[in-house]
């Protein structure tokens, strides 16, 4: 069923890049492809040098506050940090292997929050605290989740790993904790790129994720100032972006919300997912690098269980792979 709607697709995701221009029939197309499931659109204008990379990331947030098994404070936050992970793999190769690592350390209650995301779309991630307390603010008469007082105040450092070599690693003291404006800073000081930068993670009654996305939008070089300003303006007054998805915008539609006033083309598309790399290989390599004394001490306790901390998932070994993973990390050290 999956390969006949893709023969029916006129926008193919596989191509790295396409210009097409946003009509009717390939928002349709877009619709019946991506269904209720997460992506990204990579946008652009035709008249000016605009471009903008609009996510919707409902799906996966959900999924990673089921594998945390975190609180609803908790996943506002990582919902926030891996929705900022995807946008920043804008600053990566697309569809390649690069990947992007968003590491948060505030002195708020949230501890330690961490995303990663690779140029496929595929991301994951975790915060010290999954029961974090929930902290309400309110702006405009709305009630809302205080981000900023969970995370507090500390450092936002972006790890890019482009396959050759040593990571590139650069920090920017956080500016607002509310992470969307923190990535904003970090790409105007350590990247040069000026942008705005949008997030939003809804979180109802159940603590369920009700609408999650964001969006990068950027002028690129040669861009003229109307542009810019045009480009600014449209922005600043856009409602919150999770409420935009909630209402049912897509990706594509937001695009056209953020260039009102040009014409909107589709550069590329991105199917977007949580997805780990972890196995029962790296876990048994956590074991191997641990002192033989521990290991020795787990192999009395008839077992162990590694779990994985980007996604949550349990890896065990009983007292026999234990044994032989023992045996293995002695004769390796002879
Ligand atoms: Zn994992």
């Amino acid at each position: 069923m999956e390969k006949k709607e893709q023969k029916n697709l006129k926008v193919l995701p596989q191509r790295e890049q396409l210009v097409k221009e946003l009509t009717d029939q390939v928002k349709e197309d877009l619709k019946n492809y991506f269904k209720d499931r997460d992506y990204g659109v990579i946008a652009v204008t035709r008249e000016d040098a605009l471009r903008a990379f609009i996510v919707k990331t409902t799906n996966l947030c959900e999924i990673a506050r089921l594998r945390h098994k975190l609180s609803p404070m908790a996943t506002a936050v990582l919902g926030r940090a891996l929705t900022g992970a995807i946008l920043l793999t804008s600053l990566l190769k697309h569809g390649t292997n690069q990947r992007v690592l968003l590491r948060i350390e505030g002195d708020g209650p949230i501890g330690l929050v961490v995303a990663e995301a690779n140029a496929k779309g595929e991301v994951r991630g975790f915060v010290q605290n999954p029961n974090v307390e929930t902290f309400i603010k309110e702006e405009n008469g709305r009630k809302k989740f205080d981000i900023a007082k969970a995370v507090g105040k500390g450092t936002l450092t972006v790890v890019k790993d482009l396959g050759f070599g040593t990571p590139y690693e650069s920090s920017v003291p956080l500016v607002s904790g509310e992470i969307a404006q923190d990535i904003a800073y970090y790409l105007l000081k350590s990247e040069q790129i000026p942008s705005a930068v949008a997030i939003g993670v809804l979180v109802g009654e159940d603590g369920k994720v009700e609408a999650a996305g964001g969006f990068l939008a950027q002028p690129l070089p040669g861009a003229s100032e109307s542009a810019v300003e045009k480009l600014e303006k449209n922005v600043t007054s856009l409602p919150p972006v999770s409420t935009l998805i909630k209402e049912g915008k897509r990706p594509e539609e937001i695009a056209e919300l953020i260039f009102k006033g040009f014409t909107t083309e589709l550069l590329a598309l991105k199917e977007l997912s949580f997805r780990c790399r972890c196995s029962k290989e790296v876990a048994k390599g956590g074991i191997v690098a641990m002192p033989e004394e521990e290991i020795k001490s787990l192999i009395q306790e008839g077992g162990a269980s590694v779990k994985c901390k980007f996604c949550g998932e349990e890896y065990h070994f009983s007292k026999e792979e234990l044994e032989e993973i023992l045996k293995e990390k002695q004769q390796g050290n002879n």
